[in-house]
């Protein structure tokens, strides 16, 4: 498939739309089990990446990806800053505009490599990295219905950290008092996911 400029631009206008209109509850979801900062550490470095829509849909997708991620990376802060910064950024590494859903998969299981080796973290600690893996997993399958599949995967996926015990991440430092509350950056993980999709579906 072809990933052109108007594509390019949707995904962004989509993306940060989620996200900013996701903001008081990812800060609600943070304030349960961290420091109450992740929704406005989000929707800080999406507003960035809005503003700078048109320039960045100018690019090729590589280095469209590649700014994306710096641009979160300078503006989110946080722990969640430099790792998503870090997932856009190695996406933005192997995505070119023409690709096809394997490559994209393949991208997206090195993206998910990066971020784990820089946050030292893995499937099951409670973070992004657990809607991440399934959404990939997802990807993987293909088939009819994607877009939705997705979707329906993410949302799962996020509600699936509620019962789990942290073990990275401020949540941890609450050890069992972490248990029965949503992970922060599993649900914007999840809205990305959601927004993506939604293009997707055109
Ligand atoms: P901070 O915790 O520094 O205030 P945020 O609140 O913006 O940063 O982001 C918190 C989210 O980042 C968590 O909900 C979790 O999903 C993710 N996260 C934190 N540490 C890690 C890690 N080591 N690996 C993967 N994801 C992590
Ligand atoms: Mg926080
Ligand atoms: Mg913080």
């Amino acid at each position: 498939m072809m990933i052109d400029r108007d594509i390019r631009k949707r995904l962004i206008v989509a993306v940060a739309n989620r996200i900013i209109a996701g903001a008081e509850e990812l800060t609600d979801l943070d304030r349960a089990i961290g420091d109450g900062d992740h929704g406005s550490n989000m929707r800080r470095g999406f507003e960035a990446v809005l503003a700078a829509a048109d320039v960045l849909s100018d690019k090729s997708f590589g280095e469209y990806l590649t700014a994306v991620g710096m641009t979160l990376v300078m503006k989110v802060g946080g722990a969640s800053g430099p790792l998503y910064g870090t997932l856009f950024l190695s996406l933005g590494k192997s995505l070119a505009d023409d690709v096809s859903r394997e490559q994209v998969a393949d991208a997206f299981a090195a993206a998910i490599e990066a971020v784990k080796a820089r946050g030292k973290s893995d499937v099951g600690h409670k973070t992004m990295l657990d809607v991440f893996h399934p959404v990939l997993g997802a990807l993987r399958g293909g088939g009819d219905g994607l877009p939705e599949r997705l979707k329906a995967t993410a949302r799962r996926a996020a509600e699936d950290t509620i019962p789990m015990k942290a073990i990275r991440g401020r949540a941890s430092f609450l050890g069992e008092r972490s248990v029965g509350h949503m992970d922060p950056g599993a649900r914007s993980s999840e809205l990305i996911v959601d927004a993506v999709a939604d293009v997707m579906e055109g």
